[in-house]
Order: structure tokens, then sequence, then C-alpha cells
């Protein structure tokens, strides 16, 4: 049975840390992983969850959006988990778009993104797959892709002005609706 995982949160030296990759994706403790991890995002009503969040430094993450409480307006999808991820192309456009954070709860921040991008992954089959992702999956992906890394949005942040907290960022979308 999956079980939920802990969510490490902002200045867990985890975060920081550049991920692993994965040997073997079909390892049945990376299988387990993904369960728990996917179980773990939707408790969380988060659109995706890097392995790094939960505690384990792998190069591994799931994009799982859904319209839930926290992001009303994202695209549908069935929950995709991403092994040894790698960005092959981007386009140059970038826009600013909210986003949040599992691991910095509270806190909600514009940041500039690419607005399409190529890219490539394993499956939890272990089947290599390529593929685009445009606008807010672009913006899921790159978001995940920097956990990997040891990068969270903060640090894409080009203004400290571009930082809301949650209650600011709901009131503020309640008043232009
Ligand atoms: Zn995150």
């Amino acid at each position: 049975m999956p079980i939920l995982r802990q969510i490490a949160q902002l200045g867990q030296p985890i975060l920081r840390e550049v991920a692993q990759k994965i040997i073997d994706p079909q390892a049945p403790y990376i299988q387990a992983l993904i369960d728990d991890m996917l179980v773990t995002a939707a408790d969380a009503n988060g659109v995706g969850i890097a392995a790094p969040q939960v505690f384990e430094s792998l190069s591994l993450f799931i994009v799982a959006s859904q319209p839930n409480p926290r992001y009303p307006n994202a695209p549908l999808m069935e929950p995709k988990a991403m092994i040894n991820p790698e960005i092959l192309r981007v386009w140059d456009a970038t826009e600013k778009g909210w986003e949040g954070c599992l691991s910095i709860p509270g806190l909600r921040g514009l940041v500039p993104r690419y607005t399409r991008l190529g890219v490539r992954y394993l499956n939890r089959k272990g089947e290599l797959r390529e593929e685009e992702y445009t606008d807010f999956l672009a913006r899921v992906f790159q978001h995940e892709f920097d956990h990997i890394q040891g990068i969270l949005f903060i640090d894409r942040i080009e203004d400290t002005r571009d930082l809301f907290t949650e209650k600011e960022y709901v009131r503020s979308l309640q008043s232009h609706a």
C-alpha cells in the first residue's frame, strides 16, 4: 500500500542537493517510491512533486496536473512519473506565471519560465519518452526539473515584489475576477 510521505520544507539541506540518476527504474524500491509520491502529491493538492521533496535525492518527479483548490485552472492529465528527465530544447519566449511549492507553504511567486520545451525522460516502465510541453505543463516540468538540481522557485524570482503570501495571492485573484 502506498504511504503518504513527509514533505521536506524550505531549509532542509536535501532540497539543495543535486539528485542522483536512477539506474534501474523498475526496481521495487523505485516503483514503491513512485506510488508514494503519487498519493502524497494528490493529498497535498500538488500538480507535481519531486523525489527530493520526500527526502529521496533521486532524479525523479511526478507531473500530475489537474484542477484543484490550489490550481483551479490546471489542465487535466493522467499523472506521469518522469525518471532521469532532461530538457532537450527550449523555445525563446518566457512568461511570468504564479507558482507555489509544497516545500514552501504559504508563499506564491511570479516566476519566469519558458513557455515551450522539448524533454526526454524514462517512464516508470523504463521506456524512453520524448515529448513537448507548453504553457502550464511546461511550467510544472521546469519547476520539478529545478528540484532535481537543488533549485527552488524563489531562486528564479526576478524581483522580491513578485512574492505574495498565499492569502494575498488568493485575494488578488478574487479582486481581478
Ligand atoms: Zn516545488
